[in-house]
């Protein structure tokens, strides 16, 4: 080749290379599978970003982009699309404490304390109810209650928690999910060394799962030794899962441990090292001082649970102190056996309200503070604030779309106090876990519905039986 073709090849290269770049640049689009775009989208972000007439851009199981619905739409051109003009946009809720499985004995025996209501009824219908497919139904109920009212992460603690993974992984939900260790015969182990061994195969089979992270969940101080305590710190730490525990309920546990050792369960927990590792502390209504700043100095996450503490009458977390100290609060409804139900609105709107009655200071916690929970917050609880709780480029796509075209939705004037006060979880339309689509118009896309509420009439008559 000589020179001057050369020249020329070079100009018709450069002149081709030219091209491309300038049809690409006309079509500078990126692709997308999915793009969700409502009246307002909240974040949740750093900056607590509202935006009107907002899109989310999903990719794979992530986000990849979060602004005006403009903007989204110039950049990315998606497969599929929602668009949902009378709605708000939000990160999926995050539920820090449940018992899902439990949603089978909904309403079994109410308006009783917390240790005849365990002792009466809870036990003796555990013990002679709960078996896998027990689980496997109450927890498929579960699901779906609470991703039909918005909720895409819940924080188990239950027997046979393989089961109770297997059903949130085929109703499409994340979890962190307990397996319980309790000090006396459980429907999945004899003892606490079976307990153990069971929880080891659970965390080893699900350790690297996409929705499921495993973790070692001792019921209570109250109802483990101290051997067992260590020994399910010790598993946890080995597999690098979580400890959800519940801790300081009602005063009578804090009074037995007081008698006992002279030291509140935090203080004995902590001496125990208990909380040497990512920990979830249950309720968290008796706690001191001294407490919160064990609690703080160990990064103990603690699930607030304001229905439950209310309906068994087990008094009133210092969240308001709490979150002043920089400890991370996030909700829970609880057990549904203990509730009645699995709403995280519910327990948005009774955070706030139960704090501000407490403190007779209506701005002891806003409306701000208690979505933040329901979301960005609860993700600290777990220790999972990168992955998920805030609309954000590169965090998995959980989102919710809400609907603002009912009675207790109009007039808007602030999105957010909507979200909290008026807004509930049957006005949830749309719901997305890890970039898959769950819930459409108020419709579960994952379960058999008809079937789960067939069975659990079936349970019922069961367990009524059982008790007599
Ligand atoms: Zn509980």
């Amino acid at each position: 080749m000589n020179g001057e073709n050369r020249r020329r090849k070079t100009a018709a290269v450069y002149g081709f290379l030219l091209f491309v770049s300038l049809v690409s640049t006309a079509s500078a689009q990126q692709t997308a599978d999915w793009i969700w775009s409502a009246r307002y989208v909240i974040t949740e972000d750093p900056q607590h970003r509202v935006i009107e007439n907002g899109a989310v851009a999903i990719r794979g199981e992530r986000i990849v982009a979060v602004d005006t619905r403009a903007a989204i739409d110039a950049r990315f051109h998606a497969a599929q699309r929602l668009d949902r003009p009378e709605a708000i946009l939000a990160p999926g809720l995050i539920d820090t404490h449940t018992h899902a499985a439990m949603s089978l004995f909904r309403g079994i025996a109410d308006d009783l304390k917390l240790q005849d209501w365990l002792e009466k009824y809870i036990f003796p219908a555990e013990a002679k109810n709960v078996s896998p497919e027990f689980v496997r139904w109450g927890t498929r109920l579960g699901c779906l209650e609470m991703l039909l009212g918005g909720t895409t992460t819940f924080t188990d603690m239950y027997y046979f928690e393989d089961v109770v993974a297997e059903a949130a992984k085929e109703a499409g939900m994340r979890g962190v999910l307990g397996e319980t260790i309790i000090g006396f015969p459980a429907p999945d182990a004899k003892t606490p060394k079976d307990s153990l061994a069971f929880t080891e195969k659970y965390l080893a089979r699900f350790r690297n799962d996409r929705l499921i992270v495993p973790a070692v969940a001792p019921h209570a101080l109250y109802t483990n030794s101290d051997e067992t305590l260590k020994a399910a710190r010790a598993l946890a730490n080995r597999y690098g899962a979580p400890l959800v525990i519940h801790l300081s309920e009602t005063k009578k546990e804090n009074d037995d441990e007081l008698a006992k050792r002279h030291t509140t369960p935090t203080q004995t927990l902590d001496s125990l090292g208990v909380f040497n590792g990512r920990t979830v502390a249950a309720h968290c209504v008796w706690v001191n001082e001294a407490d919160m700043a064990i609690l703080r100095a160990r990064h103990v996450g603690v699930a607030h649970c304001p229905s439950s503490n209310m309906k068994l009458a087990s008094g009133v977390a210092p969240v308001t102190r709490m979150l002043a100290l920089g400890i991370a609060v996030g909700l829970g409804p609880d057990g549904p056996a203990s509730n009645n139900d699995l709403n995280l609105f519910e327990e948005m709107d009774m955070a706030a309200k139960l704090q501000k009655v407490t403190r007779m200071d209506p701005q002891a916690l806003p409306a701000a503070t208690a979505l933040e929970m329901a979301t960005i917050g609860g993700a600290r609880v777990l220790g999972m604030e990168k992955e998920i709780g805030s609309l954000e480029s590169g965090k998995r796509a959980d989102l919710i779309i809400v609907r603002l075209d009912r009675p207790n939705a109009e007039p808007l004037y602030d999105p957010v106090s909507q979200m909290v006060y008026a807004l509930k979880a049957e006005d949830v339309r749309d719901v997305m876990v890890n970039g898959k689509p769950v819930v459409r118009d108020g419709r579960i896309l994952t379960l058999d519905e008809a079937a789960i509420l067939a069975r659990a009439a079936e349970y019922r008559a069961k367990i009524s039986a059982s008790l007599k």
